[in-house]
């Protein structure tokens, strides 16, 4: 037994290498899990037999109690700024004296929190945030649940590295969604998430949040002589190290790469706020020594702001699906970050009243990464007298009275049978990580609304291909498709159907706990609190929420109608998704295949369960990019879809 669970750890941990370092995926979510799942049961039995780089040390919650403070060996340090190409050459100059033949290394500023890790025979022993430079906290049970850091190293060295712990954007737009739904105050931007995320005292709440790492220093160089070769020895040692620096002789050189990494900025995944320029010699480096509190051998090299004035036209108030009501501020044009933008969030009501936005009041609208722009502030001096912006008291979807509670940031819309809130819950019960049902998006659920057809889930499945037929822009054939698409969702394990429900709090992950744990949606109906709270990954507020809802009469006539509906209310476990590699997934081809033809190419993705669509969107799940791609590639990078080449294809 002893020696299955080794085997599992490092299949786990090679399968999950796969998937952070390489991009390159070696099994099925599904396989993955089962394999975890086992480990965990082992270890469960075999307290004693956890190792030390299990990946099980990296989920399920500990509350902590605080940080203690910790002391580094070697500090860490700021940088210098330099925000103009004159500075960078003052600079240049500085090194220049003193050594005329040096050369540079040029890396991303990466946007998070800068971290020290602490191994000792190979061993992750402390993670420590930087504080002060000299002391920073002790975070190491945190950072252990950043999916892409080692929790031990191929070989069992003593070493302290140093690097940026960072949200990526597509976990940033996700953690801010929920937290919208939740009437939860929405992060600022992905630093401040990261930063939140860190420290965090529930360790759970932290592997839920998706974040990452890049690591570029060794805080006491061996080996090594330059900077680009500790890179490539933390890269060896299992680290995840950022390749797109660039080597430069000149300033000039140097400039050019700034110029480039500012067009490619905001199609990076991740957040970036400059570059670090530093001299690649690390014997120079000695040399040249610190000052105070910066080296004397680097220098950062700061963008400018993705900022801009604009002026409040009109605000619209829109209801989502859990009641919370938006508000979005329409805009005089700008350009920002190589976008017009016409429309930013002002995120809540009580962040309206916080900064005084007023509606002819020109602001400040900025853009984190590739999220919504939003209003930073008011320039004040360009007020001419306004009145403060009105706030609805009426829902603007169905005219009942908002709520405002006191621990909510967000005005709520409580009528359950609010039209906009149905129809966003129709939407969502149909959704990809829901029921999936293809072809039922927006527009067809508004349709269906406004023709009487459908007012909740359960009306769905009365759908006829005669009723459907009947709506606008649908044929015979096209209603039959649709149709077939609703009867289909019907065989879903039940883990959809219950994240479909859009109950508060449950998400896609703890639908799939929970529904494992118990089976069937009718037991989960009457598990009782305390049950559902144990178990692993979720806690009280899920648990409540839940035992609310299925409390409620409502939800027992709707359960009833869909069971008579004939849609499944049971878990069927991975047997049904693990067939089909690709299930549910949205790709899209694009550029010229070299060896297979367009149409083997669709013809092996959907035989492999998935959809392929012709354009990129916010909905594609992975792009397969052929020779000469064009800009189906760069939305694709922009939106920071996984990117797939036809080798791939061709060994699936
Ligand atoms: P500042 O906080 O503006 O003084 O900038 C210094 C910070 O930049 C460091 O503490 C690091 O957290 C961060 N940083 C991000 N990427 C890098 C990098 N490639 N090299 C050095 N520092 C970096
Ligand atoms: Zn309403």
């Amino acid at each position: 037994m002893k020696t299955r669970m080794n085997e599992l750890v490092e299949l786990l941990n090679q399968y999950a290498d796969a998937y952070y370092h390489m991009d390159a995926p070696q099994v099925s979510d599904a396989t993955y899990d089962k394999l975890y799942r086992e480990l965990v049961t082992l270890e469960t039995a075999h307290p004693e037999w956890v190792l030390a780089n299990s990946p099980t040390h990296r989920v399920g919650g500990k509350i902590l109690d605080g940080f203690e403070k910790y002391r580094h060996e070697y500090p860490l340090f700021s940088l210098q700024d330099a925000f103009s190409r004159q500075e960078l050459e003052a600079f240049d100059q500085r090194v220049r004296k003193e050594f005329p033949k040096a050369s540079y290394i040029c890396e991303l500023k990466i946007d998070g929190l800068s971290i020290s890790l602490t191994y000792q025979a190979g061993t992750l022993v402390v993670g420590a945030t930087r504080g002060d430079g000299n002391i920073g906290e002790n975070i190491t049970e945190n950072l252990k649940r950043v999916s892409d850091i080692p929790l031990t190293l191929p070989v069992p060295v003593d070493i302290t590295v140093r690097g940026e712990c960072y949200m990526p954007k597509a976990s940033f737009e996700r953690v801010n969604t929920l937290r919208q739904e939740a009437g939860e105050a929405e992060f600022a931007n992905p630093r401040n998430a990261a930063a939140g995320t860190l420290r965090q005292l529930d360790t759970g709440v932290v592997a839920k949040r998706g974040l990452a790492s890049f690591l570029y220093q060794e805080a006491s160089p061996t080996e090594a002589n330059t900077q680009s070769a500790v890179l490539e020895k933390l890269d060896n040692l299992g680290f995840v190290t950022n390749h797109d620096y660039h080597l430069a002789d000149s300033i000039d050189d140097v400039w050019s790469f700034i110029e480039r990494m500012a067009e490619r900025r905001d199609s990076l995944p991740y957040e970036i706020d400059g570059i670090v320029i530093k001299v690649n010699d690390l014997a120079v480096q000695e040399e040249m020594g610190f000052t105070v509190k910066a080296p004397r051998w680097a220098i950062a090299y700061k963008f400018p702001a993705e900022e801009k004035e604009a002026q409040i036209l009109s605000v619209d108030w829109t209801v989502g699906r859990t009641g919370v009501v938006t508000p979005t501020a329409n805009l005089t044009p700008v350009q920002l970050a190589g976008t017009t933008v016409s429309r930013a969030t002002l995120h809540n009501v009580d962040y309206i009243a916080e900064k005084d936005i007023r509606i002819g009041d020109t602001v400040i609208v900025y853009k984190a990464g590739d999220i919504i722009p939003a209003v930073l502030s008011v320039v004040e001096k360009k007020r001419t007298t306004q009145e403060a912006m009105s706030i609805p008291e009426l829902c603007p979807s169905c005219g009942s009275h908002l709520q405002h509670y006191e621990d909510e940031v967000a005005l709520r819309c409580i009528n359950p049978l609010c039209p906009s809130q149905l129809m966003n819950r129709l939407e969502h019960f149909a959704s990809r990580d829901a029921m999936n049902i293809a072809g039922l998006g927006g527009s067809i659920v508004e349709k269906l609304f406004s023709a009487d057809l459908v007012h909740d889930v359960a009306d769905i499945y009365k759908l006829t291909p005669t009723a459907i037929q009947t709506l606008e822009g649908f044929k015979e054939k096209s209603a039959e498709k649709l149709y077939q698409a609703i009867q289909a969702s019907k065989e879903n394990s039940a883990e959809r159907l219950l994240f479909g429900l859009g109950i508060r709090h449950v998400g896609s992950k703890a639908s799939k706990i929970l529904m494992e744990a118990f089976k069937d949606l009718e037991s989960l109906a009457v598990a009782d609190q305390e049950a559902i709270a144990s178990l692993e990954g979720l806690g009280q507020v899920i648990a409540k929420s839940l035992t609310s809802y299925f409390a409620s009469r409502g939800t027992k006539t709707l359960l009833a109608e869909l069971k008579e509906a004939g849609v499944n209310l049971t878990y069927l476990g991975q047997v049904a998704r693990d067939d089909a590699a690709l299930s549910g997934l949205t790709v899209v081809l694009t550029g010229k295949l070299e060896r297979m033809k367009r149409s083997e190419a669709k013809a092996k993705l959907e035989s492999l369960g998935a959809n392929v669509a012709g354009s990129v969107s916010k909905k594609t799940d992975l792009v397969v990019v052929g020779a000469d791609a064009g800009s189906k590639l760069t939305k694709a990078q922009e939106l920071g879809i996984e990117i797939k080449d036809e080798a791939w294809l061709e060994n699936l």
